[in-house]
């Protein structure tokens, strides 16, 4: 029998960042108590490095703006396979979600007549994330922590790795994990469990994500028996930093495009206006001169195509790159400093709109974006696929397990717009904690199984037990690079076909990777457990890519170029069959209400 604490909690909350505190911070006030753990440092999440923006439709900058065409955008965005009513209920909340931040202390950029400012976002018809500069998610994540630090119904577990999640006959019961500086392990038993764990992008190796995305909650909710959904649903963010090597993927945040910045080709050509959807050329400036006069707030201007969304922008990239017009690292140039010709001041300008984009660049590339154009290229960004939940309630299949955030599906479809994922993890954090708080006084204290238990344990410590194996460095790798290069921005059959018998070869040498040394803060072990998670959603996404024989949103398929009307009718829905192997269906997704179905014949 291997030592372990136990915990007990009434909601146990996987994750940190701004789902996973929402949802704390929602639980705790429905009376419950919440025990929040978290792989890194309290803090450390994906939330805290957002930059451009939360999405709301408040309408502080262009009164046209309500939760009606905020709604209709996030479907178009989505390519019409979201769940409907998660873009619903996300559009009419929002708002109340981040006056709510405004209340508890955050301090967001300001209208002159003290509103809360609103910018320019790719396929955000109106001006609509509120923001602080480029800092967003830190003000964010600093607002609810200090909520959840001071309440003595939430107990945070730092820098401790859940590994499985354990249940009692269907429901879920808790989980089983160790904490990464001393590696020991902990068991916590919670009447109901919280997933909110984030992306999967460091499955791919050019990425914007740090080293903690490696798809767990996705992974953890499979093996306990939810079902995952729209995992071919990968965003490429069309810019992520390309030179020097050490900084590819760094995320360039699509603020610099919403304040003005132009993407260029080799030749200094403004290719993205070479190649505009047929359903956005009605809102899409037609000239540079109509696309700056829409950034600088004109009501009767449209969108340069640069806010176009973000799988087109990517695509537009790589071909530019493909066909000989690119930049000399592989990339394109990415020009604010242009905005001089059209203001004074423009030098202070972009330092204070973009002050983490100007630090970023001339700490990391010795470049001046106040007087030179970025290097840019696509990078692994966002899963729209992940745990499928109800709409309202967020819990998944398994009764008691609620998934909110990145690691849920449903709300972004096929392609999630910026800032969506922001006002996401507000909206839907705080309905995945109220209803788990719901769950958890209508439920009895589960019991844990200790064969489960022993299991996992037996399992976490059986890389130190085989000698001679490689390193799990090596195998994880190998994943990035196979998945990058075989399912990733531009997707073909006999290639991904590959990627399935790749993922079953690096799954065998995973089961023999071993680590040296101990326990103790030991990131070869850390990697080692992290292999098993990586390959669960590498293999989801290649074989929902695979699946999906079209070409919609993020999913861009070579050998299926075209969009098929019949693909906005089914969800891929993956879950773990009887005998260990993954499965999948297609699910047909339910009809549209019908005063939904006239804003989108509306606005859509
Ligand atoms: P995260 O914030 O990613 O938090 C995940 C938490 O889960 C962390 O605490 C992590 O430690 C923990 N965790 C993971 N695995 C385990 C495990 N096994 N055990 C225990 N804990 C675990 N979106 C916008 O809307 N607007 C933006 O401007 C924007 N900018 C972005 C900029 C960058 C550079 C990046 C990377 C993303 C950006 N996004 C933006 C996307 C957005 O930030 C993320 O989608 C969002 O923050 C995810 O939040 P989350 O709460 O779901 O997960």
């Amino acid at each position: 029998m291997p030592e372990f604490e136990t915990h007990d909690c009434d909601v146990l909350v996987i994750g940190a960042g701004g789902a996973g505190l929402r949802a704390a911070i929602e639980a705790e006030a429905a009376g419950c108590r919440v025990t929040l753990v978290c792989k890194s440092l309290l803090g450390k999440a994906h939330t805290v490095m957002a930059e451009g923006g939360a999405a709301a439709a408040m309408a502080n900058v262009d009164e046209r703006d309500s939760w009606r065409v905020h709604f209709a955008d996030t479907m178009r965005g989505g390519q019409y396979v979201n769940n409907w009513r998660m873009a619903e209920l996300h559009a009419q909340e929002a708002p109340a979600r981040i006056r709510e931040l405004e209340a508890w202390g955050a301090v967001f950029d300001r209208t002159d007549d003290g509103r809360i400012l609103q910018r320019n976002f790719g396929g955000h018809r109106y001006p609509r994330l509120a923001h602080v500069g480029d800092r967003t998610g830190l003000e964010i994540i600093r607002t609810l922590q200090d909520r959840v630090v001071h309440r003595k119904g939430i107990e945070v577990h730092m820098e401790c790795t859940v590994l499985r999640l354990l249940k009692d006959g269907d429901r879920a019961a808790g989980a089983f994990g160790y904490d990464r500086e001393r590696g020991r392990f902990r068991v916590w038993r919670a009447r109901a469990v919280v997933l909110a764990t984030g992306g999967i992008g460091k499955a791919f190796k050019i990425t914007s994500n740090s080293w903690e995305y490696t798809g767990d909650g996705h992974a953890l909710a499979y093996e306990a028996g939810a079902e995952l959904m729209d995992m071919e649903f990968v965003q490429f963010h069309p810019t992520g930093m390309i030179w020097p090597p050490s900084v590819r993927g760094i995320l360039v945040t699509e603020g610099v495009r919403g304040e003005g910045g132009v993407l260029t080709n080799r030749d200094g050509r403004r290719f993205m206006f070479d190649d505009v959807p047929e359903n956005y050329r009605a809102q899409t400036a037609d000239t540079p001169e109509e696309g700056w006069r829409y950034t600088q707030g004109d009501k009767s201007a449209r969108r340069p195509p640069e806010l176009l969304t973000r799988d087109h922008v990517a695509r537009c990239i790589m071909r530019e790159v493909k066909e000989g017009r690119g930049s000399p690292h592989g990339g394109v140039f990415l020009d604010i400093a242009w905005i001089k010709e059209k203001l004074p001041n423009a030098s202070e300008h972009i330092k204070k709109k973009l002050p983490s984009m100007y630090h970023q660049f001339k700490q990391l590339a010795d470049i001046d974006i106040t007087t030179t154009p970025m290097e840019v290229g696509p990078t692994t960004h966002y899963v729209m696929g992940g745990v499928r939940v109800d709409g309202d309630s967020q819990m998944s299949t398994v009764p008691g397990l609620f998934a909110a955030g990145e690691v849920a599906a449903g709300l972004h479809g096929a392609n999630r717009l910026g800032g969506n994922s922001l006002s996401d993890l507000l909206v839907f954090g705080r309905r995945a904690g109220e209803h788990a708080a719901c769950f958890a006084r209508e439920n009895a204290v589960p019991s844990l199984d200790a064969g489960a238990v022993d299991a996992a344990a037996r399992d976490a410590v059986a890389p130190f037990e085989r000698a001679g194996g490689e390193a799990a460095y090596a195998v994880q790798h190998a994943l990035q690079e196979m998945m990058q290069d075989l399912v990733g921005i531009v997707r073909r059959e006999e290639e991904m076909t590959r990627a399935l018998d790749g993922i079953t070869a690096l799954r065998e040498r995973a089961r023999l990777v071993s680590v040296v040394g101990n326990r103790e803060y030991n990131p070869g072990w850390h990697t080692a457990l992290d292999l098993a998670n990586l390959l669960v959603v590498s293999e989801a996404v290649a074989r929902a890519a695979i699946e999906r024989k079209e070409s919609r949103g993020g999913h861009f398929r070579d050998d299926y170029p075209a969009k098929d009307p019949q693909g906005a009718t089914f969800n891929i829905v993956l879950r773990r069959g009887g005998d260990g192997a993954m499965q999948l269906e297609r699910r047909p997704i339910p009809p549209m209400r019908d005063d939904l179905k006239a804003i989108i014949q509306e606005l859509g």
